[in-house]
């Protein structure tokens, strides 16, 4: 059985409808900022804290688990700033519970959601792995004082892992059953397409005046949906005993910048977006670009939905709406 922590939530949710397919899947989650709808039915649902030990236990006892894919974090840049305390709190000491306990229990694989936020300002245009990290607020701290923790469990305890570093990840279940449901919502491709369904006045562009062909920021948005089908690859090849202690970024290798995410979304959606240009957001790096050639190499996986498909399957779900 594959523990998912955190199975509730924006990325977890969608990984959940995949596994299910292949694995008997047990969902932990304490719903603090997830959806108990967003979780297939066909997994087991925990209602619990990762930071609580006692939940934990009651978990590992009751089901045979193989191993745990950890998607509890908290996320936002911005409030990571105001709020570390919560940061290393949920994201580092929380973590360090749930490896406690899988070393108790001799559970040994693990995938761990990272994100480009380690990599800080980069110097290259395209980031691989081999780019140095250099985080430069507390989320993107909190991610990779976890990444050092997994390296040093793996030399100490044998614990198996693969971190994957997200880019910017976008869209919603082709099926639009769930989608990306953030309460307050943060995140460039929901803020425009709720303002085109008439939910916000208005699109803050945060700053023009960066160093890029149009003065917006540039990000590299990958599928939801693609980025599920890596957790399983990465899976398969952990328990396989194939990897033992891998980070793999994980984004389509194209950039785009605000002014293109919107126009994008004005011609999926046959509608024009009312945009302002506000001062800079802190925190923003001009540029984040993947090279996801590592784990094409090594797993064979790569995005096959580009931008437009992205936007598509978040217009459908966001008519719909459910969770
Ligand atoms: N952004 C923006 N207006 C918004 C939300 C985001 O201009 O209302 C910009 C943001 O500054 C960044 C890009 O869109 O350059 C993507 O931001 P998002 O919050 O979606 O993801 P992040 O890159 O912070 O993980």
């Amino acid at each position: 059985m594959i523990l998912v922590v955190g199975g509730a939530g924006y990325i977890g949710s969608h990984l959940v409808k995949e596994l299910v397919e292949k694995e008997d899947v047990v969902v932990l989650d304490n719903l603090s900022t997830g959806h108990r709808e967003a979780v297939d039915n066909r997994a087991v649902f925990v209602k619990g804290d990762l930071g609580n030990e006692e939940d934990l236990l009651m978990v590992f006892r009751s089901y045979p688990i193989k191993a745990v894919m950890h998607f509890a974090a908290n996320s936002l840049v911005g409030e990571s700033v105001t709020d570390p305390l919560k940061y290393y709190q949920n994201n580092v000491a929380a973590t360090l519970t749930l490896l406690k306990v899988m070393m108790k229990f001799k559970v040994k694989n693990f995938i761990f959601s990272s994100t480009a936020a380690t990599y800080g300002i980069p110097e290259v245009d395209v980031i691989d792995e081999s780019t140095a990290t250099n985080p430069i607020n507390p989320y993107g701290h909190s991610k990779r004082m976890v990444e050092q923790i997994l390296a040093d469990f793996a030399k100490a305890y044998g614990l198996r892992y693969v971190v994957l570093r997200y880019f910017n990840a976008a869209g919603a279940h082709p099926s639009a059953v769930i989608g990306e449901s953030h309460d307050p919502e943060t995140h460039l491709i929901p803020i425009v397409l709720q303002h085109l369904l008439g939910e916000r006045e208005q699109v803050s562009v945060f700053g023009s005046d960066y160093e890029t062909p149009d003065g917006t920021c540039i990000r590299d948005y990958i599928h939801v949906t693609d980025l599920a089908a890596a957790h399983i690859l990465a899976l398969e090849a952990l328990v396989s005993g194939k990897k033992t202690a891998e980070i793999y970024n994980l984004g389509n290798g194209l950039g785009y910048s605000v002014k293109e995410v919107i126009e994008t979304c004005e011609k999926i959606t046959g509608k024009k977006a009312t945009v302002e240009i506000t001062d800079r957001r802190p925190g923003d790096p001009a540029r984040l670009v993947a090279s996801s050639e590592k784990i094409y190499n090594e797993l064979g996986w790569n995005a096959e939905r580009n931008l437009e498909q992205i936007i598509k399957d978040a217009w459908k779900w966001h008519q719909e709406k459910r969770y």
